[in-house]
C-alpha cells in the first residue's frame, strides 16, 4: 500500500518536475523572444598614435569615461584576482549561484536584515546594465536577465561587459578607464599589486575613488587602498593563488595611484576621425606623436608673428610617400582659439588651390605629347571669351620655355596649356583622385581651374603631390594603420580607401619633380644647388585671388608636406602670398621633420629620354637651328616636330631702296637677281606683344607688287560684320560686338586683334563676339578703335571704327 503510493507520488511528482521544467523552458524562450537582451552600450574612444601612444580620449555618449577592454587585454592575473574575490564559481553556473543565493536566502531570514554576496558577476553585469531598487519582484526579472545573459553571451563575454561596466567613482567605469585614468596604462601592463587596489575601488567606489579628491583626502585614500590591498594580497597567499615571490613583490610596492587628465593631442586630427567612425572602442592611427609634436611647435612660434599682418589660421599636413600614412595633422595652430574659428579643420576645408594645381597640368601635358620641359609657351595677354588671366606681376613675357613657366608660376602659359590638354580631362583625373568639391563641380568648372578657380582640401592637394614623389602612382594618404591589431577586433569593420591609379607617367612625374626644385629656395638664398648637404625638396606655392589663401606644398623621397596660411572667415590681407608667408614655414617643417635627408635625388626614370632641341623653340633642331639645349623627352610619345623658328624667304638681290621678296610663282628667272633669307617666323599673338613693347621684329620686305598669282585683294581676309570708320552704339557695358570675316579657301584659321591687342583665334567661317565696354574704356572719349584679322598665312586687314556708349 505504501509502496504503491509511494510509487505513484513518485510518477506524479516526475510528471509535475517535466511540466514543471518544460513550462519554464519555454516561459523563458518565450520571455526571451518578447523580452530580448539588448546590450546598447556606449564606449569612450581612443585615439592611439602609431606606436600605440594614446592621443586623445573621448567619453562616451553619456559622458562616461568607459573604455572597453578587449579580450586580450583582460591578463590571466587580473581574471584570476577578479574571479577570486567576485565569483569563484562563475564557470560552473548559470548566472545564478542556487548554493550562494540558498546560504544567503538563510542568512536573511537567519539576522532579519538584507545583505547581499549571492550576485554572481552575471548577476552584477544585469544590475550594472540596468540598475533596479531591490525589491524580490526586481530580483526575480534580474534572475531572468541573468539566465538570459547566459543563453546569448559566451562566459568570456560576460566577463568582459563585468570589466567594462563596474564602476570607479565619479564619471568611470570599467577596468581600462581605471587603469587608463588611475595608472596611466593599459589593463594588460598591469602589476598584481595594481591589479589588486583596482579590484577594491567598485566595492566602494565613492570612498575610494581619486577622480574629485584633494591632495588631503588623497593620502588618506592611499593609506586605505593600500591597507584593503595588502588584506586582499594575504588572502591570496593563504589560498595559494599566485607565486609567493609575486605575492611578497606586490605587497612591498608602492602605490603610484593618481588621477591622471585623459590625454588631448592633435584635436583636429582626432575630432576628424572621431566624426568619420563614431563606433569604434580604439582607431590605431598612423599619426606620429613626435613629429606632430614638433610640427605644433614650430607652426605656433611661426604664426605667432602673422598675428599682426591680420592672418590667423594656418593647416599643415605631414604625409608619408613610401606608406601614404599621415604622420602629423593640424587643423590650425591653436584649436583653442575660439576667436579666430580655431575649432575649424584646414585640413578638410575646401579652399581656392591658387597656382597648386598647374604641376599636373604640365604632368598631364608632358603625357599627352604637346609639350616637353625646353618647349616655349605663349605669355601674352589673351582673351578665351572674356576671361583675360594675367600674371601675378601683371607683365607677360612673350615666349617662356615650360620650365620657367611653371618655376615662375606664370599664368598664361598655363592656362593656354590647359586649354590645349582640356578641362574636361584635368577635372576627370582630379575626380579620380577623390577631389570631391571638384567632383560636385565638375559642369561648372573652366579655365580658370589652372589659377585655383575651384575648391580643394588641404588633405586632397597633399595627396596630389605625394603622388609626384612615387613615380606618378596616386594613392589616397591614410589615418589608420592597415594591420591594426585593435581596431578590427570590434563589430564594426572600418576600411579606408586604398585604390591606386598612375595619375600621370614616371617620366612626367620626374620631369615636373625636376623644374619644382629649381625654384630659387627661401632659406638658401642663392646657388643652394652646390651646396651638398642641402636636401632637395620640390615644391609649388599658390596664392588665391584676392589674396585669402597662401599655399606651399613640398615633397622630398620621404614626406608631402602641405602648408596653407589664411584667414577661416576669409579675409584677405596683402601679405598673403604663398611665397611670402607659407614657404618659409613649409622650409622650416622639412628641416625639423626630415633633418636626416640626404642630398639623395630622384634617378630619372630608364624609360626617358635626353635630346637636344633649339633653343629657340624647345623643338627638335632644323638646318637653321645654331643653338641647341638638352632636354627631357618620352619616346613615342613626346611630339617630335621640326622647328619653325625661321621661315625661307627669297628675296631681291639689288641694292635697291626698298628690298621686296618674292613667291615660286613671281620668283626671278635668273636666279643672281634673288638670294635666300632666313627671316623670324613670329606667331601672329607674339607679333602684335613686340608691336605692344616697341621690340623689334626683322620683319619680311614687302611682297613683289607686280606679283599677280595669290595676293590678290580678294585672298585678303574681310571683315564683313563691321565696317570702316562706322560708329556703334554700346547700350550697356555688356553689349557684344559681332566678328566675321570672309577668307581665302586655303585659310585654316583666322587671329582677331582689338587696338592690337590679340583677341582670339578662329576658324575662318566662325562668327566671334566680344566685348568692346572695356576697349573704349581704355580709348578715351572719341572711341576710335583698330579691329584687325589676320590669318595664317600672315594676311592682316585692319579696320577702324567707332564706339559710342549710351549709358
Ligand atoms: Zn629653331
Ligand atoms: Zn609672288
Amino acid at each position: 500500500m505504501i509502496k504503491q503510493f509511494l510509487k505513484r507520488f513518485f510518477k506524479l511528482s516526475l510528471k509535475i518536475s517535466i511540466i514543471g521544467l518544460l513550462s519554464t523552458v519555454i516561459l523563458f524562450f518565450v520571455f526571451n523572444y518578447f523580452f530580448p537582451f539588448k546590450l546598447d552600450i556606449s564606449y569612450s574612444q581612443l585615439i592611439l598614435g602609431r606606436k600605440g601612444e594614446i592621443i586623445y580620449g573621448f567619453l562616451s555618449k553619456d559622458d562616461k569615461w568607459r573604455f572597453q577592454t578587449e579580450l586580450n587585454e583582460i591578463s590571466p592575473t587580473l581574471k584570476e584576482t577578479i574571479l577570486y574575490k567576485e565569483d569563484r564559481y562563475f564557470y560552473y553556473h548559470f548566472g545564478v549561484n542556487p548554493f550562494a543565493v540558498g546560504r544567503a536566502a538563510a542568512k536573511n531570514i537567519w539576522t532579519g536584515r538584507r545583505t547581499s554576496g549571492a550576485s554572481t558577476i552575471t548577476m552584477q553585469v544585469v544590475r550594472l546594465l540596468n540598475p533596479k531598487s531591490r525589491t524580490y519582484f526586481n530580483k526575480i526579472i534580474e534572475m531572468f536577465r541573468a539566465f538570459q545573459l547566459e543563453f546569448n553571451y559566451s562566459k568570456e563575454e560576460i566577463l568582459q561587459l563585468y570589466l567594462n561596466l563596474i564602476p570607479y567613482g565619479g564619471n568611470i567605469e570599467g577596468v581600462k578607464s581605471a587603469s587608463l585614468l588611475y595608472f596611466g596604462q593599459e589593463p594588460e601592463k598591469l602589476s598584481l599589486a595594481q591589479i589588486t587596489a583596482l579590484t577594491i575601488v567598485p566595492n566602494r567606489p565613492t570612498t575610494l575613488g581619486f577622480s574629485t579628491n584633494s591632495d588631503k583626502d588623497y593620502l588618506i585614500t592611499t593609506q586605505k587602498i593600500i591597507k584593503e590591498r595588502n588584506k586582499w594580497l594575504a588572502r591570496f597567499k593563504k589560498d595559494d593563488l599566485f607565486k609567493t615571490e609575486t605575492i611578497k613583490d606586490a605587497l612591498e610596492e608602492p602605490l603610484d595611484i593618481n588621477f591622471r587628465k585623459m590625454s588631448r593631442e592633435a584635436p583636429h586630427f582626432s575630432f576628424f576621425l572621431h566624426s568619420k567612425y563614431p563606433n569604434q572602442n580604439v582607431l590605431e592611427t598612423t599619426l606620429d606623436r613626435t613629429i606632430q609634436q614638433k610640427v605644433e611647435q614650430i607652426t605656433q612660434n611661426y604664426t605667432r608673428r602673422l598675428d599682426k599682418l591680420g592672418i590667423y589660421n594656418a593647416a599643415i599636413l605631414v604625409v608619408d610617400n613610401q606608406t601614404k600614412e599621415i604622420r602629423a595633422y593640424i587643423g590650425s595652430q591653436d584649436f583653442y582659439d575660439s576667436l579666430h574659428s580655431g575649432q575649424v579643420d584646414g585640413v578638410q576645408a575646401y579652399r581656392s588651390p591658387g597656382s597648386t594645381l598647374k604641376p599636373l597640368i604640365y604632368g598631364m601635358a608632358f603625357d599627352e605629347g604637346f609639350l616637353t620641359p625646353k618647349q616655349k609657351l605663349l605669355d601674352v595677354p589673351i582673351d578665351y571669351d572674356g576671361y583675360t588671366p594675367e600674371n601675378f606681376d601683371k607683365n607677360f613675357n612673350g615666349e617662356v620655355s615650360v620650365e620657367v613657366a611653371l618655376a615662375y608660376s606664370l599664368n598664361v602659359p598655363a592656362v593656354n596649356t590647359l586649354k590645349e590638354l582640356s578641362v574636361f580631362k584635368m577635372v576627370q583625373k582630379l575626380s579620380d583622385a577623390g577631389f570631391s568639391q571638384i567632383e560636385a563641380d565638375k559642369h561648372k568648372l573652366g579655365l580658370s581651374l589652372s589659377l585655383g578657380g575651384c575648391g580643394v582640401s588641404l588633405e586632397e592637394m597633399v595627396g596630389l603631390f605625394s603622388a609626384f614623389s612615387t613615380k606618378g602612382i596616386f594613392k589616397k594618404p591614410h589615418y589608420l594603420k592597415q594591420n591594426n591589431t585593435k581596431t578590427n577586433k570590434s563589430s564594426h569593420s572600418i576600411a579606408e580607401d586604398n585604390f591606386s591609379f598612375p595619375l600621370i607617367s614616371e617620366e612626367s612625374a620626374y620631369m615636373v619633380s625636376d623644374i619644382l626644385t629649381k625654384v630659387e629656395r627661401p632659406d638658401f638664398p642663392s646657388d643652394y644647388q652646390n651646396s651638398k648637404n642641402v636636401p632637395k625638396i620640390s615644391w609649388k606655392t599658390g596664392t588665391s585671388y584676392g589674396r585669402r589663401d597662401a599655399w606651399s606644398i613640398g615633397y622630398n623621397a620621404h614626406y608631402t608636406i602641405g602648408v596653407w596660411i589664411g584667414n577661416f572667415d576669409g579675409q584677405s590681407s596683402k601679405y598673403l602670398t604663398g611665397a611670402q608667408v607659407a614657404t618659409p614655414l613649409l622650409f622650416q617643417l622639412f628641416g625639423s621633420v626630415d633633418y636626416a635627408a640626404t642630398n639623395e635625388s630622384i634617378k630619372p626614370p630608364k624609360t626617358l629620354k635626353q635630346r637636344m632641341v633649339c633653343s629657340e623653340t624647345g623643338k627638335v633642331p632644323s638646318d637653321f637651328c645654331t643653338t641647341l639645349v638638352n632636354d627631357f623627352y618620352i619616346p613615342t610619345i613626346s611630339q617630335s616636330d621640326k622647328c619653325q623658328h625661321l621661315k625661307k624667304i627669297f628675296v631681291s638681290n639689288k641694292e635697291v631702296k626698298d628690298k621686296i621678296s618674292y613667291c615660286s610663282f613671281c620668283l626671278p628667272q635668273d636666279n643672281s637677281e634673288y638670294t635666300t633669307e632666313y627671316f623670324p617666323n613670329i606667331k601672329p599673338e607674339l607679333t602684335s606683344y613686340y608691336l605692344n613693347r616697341n621690340l623689334p621684329i626683322r620683319s619680311v620686305p614687302s611682297h613683289n607688287p607686280f606679283c599677280t598669282h595669290i595676293f590678290k585683294d580678294n585672298n585678303f581676309p574681310q571683315i564683313t560684320s563691321l565696317f570702316e570708320n562706322r560708329e556703334y552704339i554700346l547700350d550697356d557695358d555688356s553689349t557684344q560686338l559681332l566678328l566675321e570675316c570672309r577668307t581665302a579657301s586655303d585659310i585654316s584659321s583666322v587671329f582677331w586683334y582689338v587696338n592690337d591687342k590679340f583677341l582670339k583665334e578662329s576658324k575662318p567661317n566662325e562668327r566671334v563676339f566680344f566685348n568692346p565696354f572695356k576697349f573704349i574704356v581704355n580709348q578715351g572719349k572719341n572711341g576710335k578703335t583698330k579691329i584687325s584679322c589676320t590669318d595664317n598665312k600672315g594676311r592682316n586687314t585692319d579696320i577702324w571704327i567707332r564706339l559710342k556708349r549710351n549709358f
